[in-house]
């Protein structure tokens, strides 16, 4: 048995702590908030996510709570050509993803972890962490430490201070708001639906079932921007914003009435990097502090899921941290370096200001659609399944 701390309570240090208290190591989580709590509006859990989520027996409260989603749907302005087509359904079987607003896969992780009784430590924002092979300890904020550990996890998400400097910030974020679902007003119940004119300009709305804040059904709707017009935008008022939303798709009118100022929507920007050395002696990084990019695939709070089961997978196979370590490192690169440089390929192709990319995009999409084994890998790759992530994990074989 190992004394483990583990730095961030988002969904890769939430699953990780549950993971490994339940193989029987003292367990303690470190977070920056006084209350935890999830930061965004809602996310796509991917099959992957949620083979993850079963094993912790979690995945009923998503299922249950969030929206089925079996279509990933985008159409070109003016054209009407199909951007983005994504069928979960070409998987076979019952594939499928579940929009959720954050807060309830944030819930479900975070009432897990504090029915099982794992030590969670508020208010301490992580600065430095010091580890050997003996063992380590976190530096906070206001100057103290934490006690000593046999070993560190960092799942302090994409701004960890624990990681050297990598990649580089997107020039497109999104601004983000959680709405009330327009029913009636025609927007598709089982898809995440989007509009582009050409790359430059998106909007996403998204069904997320059940909002846990308004226990209503709910809807995540993003507007698309790059990172240094934002104050620009917010400075030309919400009415030219609204004006600008309703020319490319006058149907969100029952949604965007929500918005009240465009100040009240919040704004994420996206950061592309990956650190190249995943695990240290006593150290490993987890999560979005290992590798991050855009949520254009959807993949990261599955890739977050994805890690845990890793490291899971690691220390139930080896007592040893260092083994385990290694292990949990070589179970999960080649995914996240697959992942990663897909995320590279198709981001440019929904954010970016050329002409040239949104054009092959339309094309290419096209194309795709149409074809048989093409509809499957583009299913394949969004469910977060290319590259066969789970199969060497043996989750089947953890007794939890
Ligand atoms: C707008 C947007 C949309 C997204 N859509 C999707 C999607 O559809 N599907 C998907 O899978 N992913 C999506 N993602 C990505 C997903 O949210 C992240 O990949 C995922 O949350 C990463 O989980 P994590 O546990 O690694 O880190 P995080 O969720 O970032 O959690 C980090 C935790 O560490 C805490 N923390 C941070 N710094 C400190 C500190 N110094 N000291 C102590 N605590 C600290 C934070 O408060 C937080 O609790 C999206 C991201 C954004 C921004």
């Amino acid at each position: 048995m190992h004394d483990i701390a583990i730095a961030g309570c988002g969904p890769g240090g939430l699953a990780s702590a549950l993971f490994l208290h339940r193989l029987g190591h003292r367990v303690v989580l470190f977070e920056r908030f006084d209350d935890p709590q999830p930061v965004g509006s809602g996310l796509l859990v991917q099959p992957s996510g949620l083979a993850v989520l079963q094993t912790l027996g979690l995945a009923d409260a998503i299922r249950s709570k969030g929206a089925r989603v079996n279509f990933l749907k985008g159409t070109s302005a003016p054209s009407g050509k199909r951007a983005l087509d994504v069928r979960y359904g070409a998987l076979g079987g019952d594939g499928c993803a579940y929009g959720v607003h954050r807060g309830l896969l944030f819930d479900t992780l975070f009432d897990a972890v504090r029915a099982e009784g794992i030590a969670i430590e508020t208010g301490r924002t992580v600065a430095s962490a010091e580890s050997d092979a003996a063992g380590g300890c976190f530096h906070f904020a206001d100057g103290s430490k934490s006690a000593g550990f046999d070993c560190l996890i960092d799942a302090l998400g994409a701004r960890t201070p624990l990681a050297p400097p990598s990649g580089r910030d997107l020039a497109y974020g999104a601004l983000w708001a959680t709405l009330n679902w327009p029913e009636g007003a025609g927007f598709l119940e089982d898809a995440l639906d989007q509009r582009y004119r050409r790359a430059h300009e998106m909007i996403g709305v998204m069904p997320i079932g059940v909002n846990p804040a308004t226990e209503r059904k709910g809807a995540a709707f993003f507007w698309s921007v790059r990172a240094d017009q934002c104050e620009a935008l917010h400075a030309a008022g919400t009415e030219a914003w609204r004006q600008q939303v309703l020319a490319l798709w006058p149907e969100t009118a029952p949604l965007i009435d929500q918005i009240a100022d465009t100040r009240d929507m919040v704004f994420a920007q996206y950061a592309h990097r990956t650190v190249r050395k995943p695990v240290a002696p006593g150290f490993a990084h987890l999560g979005d502090a290992w590798h991050s990019t855009s949520p254009q695939l959807g993949q990261g709070a599955n890739m977050a899921l994805l890690d845990a089961a890793g490291l899971a997978a690691g220390f139930h196979r080896y007592p040893d941290i260092a083994d385990a370590l290694a292990h949990y490192a070589w179970l999960r690169t080649s995914h996240i370096k697959l992942y990663q440089a897909m995320s590279m390929v198709f981001t440019p192709l929904y954010q970016a200001g050329d002409r040239l990319r949104p054009f092959v995009r339309d094309q290419l999409v096209h194309w795709f659609a149409g074809i048989w084994p093409a509809r499957n890998l583009v299913a394949a790759i969004v469910s977060g399944g290319v590259g066969w992530p789970l199969r060497p994990m043996g989750l089947d074989t953890l007794e939890l």
